[in-house]
């Protein structure tokens, strides 16, 4: 299989198709300002993630000044986002703990992100990959979707999905498998309905889990 040219016909297409991952940002912009937006982008649309955090980065964008806007300013500001009293518990959490334990600042393994209240396996995967550099996969719901259709692993959870293809993946495209594939799971590749009539890497995927093309 020729993972990297299907990847690369994944990107191209996803970032043609507008898909919210290659947006250009104007916010995520520090450490800090990444593990808020991935603790709320939970169960919500990227779209009014980005929203909410440009609402809230004008006003406090460092785990101290989130601390000093109290839960109750802070919730309102959360307000719009989907289990947003969850959320605020979980950023004000991180906020407390990140500078309790680590001096304000977002540490960089695995095992100390996972430490900080609300973040696991996968949220500690995007930090390290988005702002260390890590080749680390982030298996989100498109990636393991995907994998498994392509046929490329069999797995029942994105965890087993995740060494899955850290196995089968040459390294040199583990950082590039992560977003072309979230790219292409936002605009083409869909949960439901896939667009499977014009999708560009149909000759290399095996459609697993879905019905036969007419
Ligand atoms: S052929 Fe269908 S299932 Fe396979 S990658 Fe393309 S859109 Fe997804």
């Amino acid at each position: 299989m020729d993972y990297s040219r299907v990847l690369n016909v994944m990107w191209d297409e996803g970032k043609a198709r507008g898909a919210f991952v290659f947006k250009k940002n104007d916010i995520l912009t520090t450490p800090f300002r990444w593990i808020v937006f991935v603790a709320l982008s939970a169960r919500s649309r990227d779209e009014n993630t980005y929203k909410v955090c440009k609402e809230l980065f004008r006003v406090a964008d460092t785990p101290e000044k989130v601390v000093a806007l109290g839960d109750s300013t802070l919730g309102k500001l959360l307000y719009s986002i989907g289990f947003y009293r969850e959320k605020t518990k979980r950023v004000m959490g991180l906020s407390r703990m990140l500078i309790s334990k680590f001096g304000g600042e977002v540490p960089g393994t695995r095992e100390e992100l996972m430490e900080l209240p609300g973040v696991g396996r996968k949220t500690a995967n995007i930090i390290l990959n988005k702002v260390f550099g890590k080749h680390t996969l982030a298996v989100d719901v498109h990636v393991h979707r995907i994998s498994n259709r392509l046929g490329w692993v069999k797995t029942k959870t994105p965890e087993k999905s995740e060494h899955a293809l850290l196995e089968l993946l040459p390294k040199n495209l583990v950082r590039k498998a992560n977003k072309a594939m979230v790219g292409y799971g936002q605009t083409v590749c869909l949960p439901r309905n896939p667009k499977c009539k014009t999708c560009k890497v149909k000759e290399y995927c095996k459609r697993i889990g879905l019905l036969k093309l007419d």
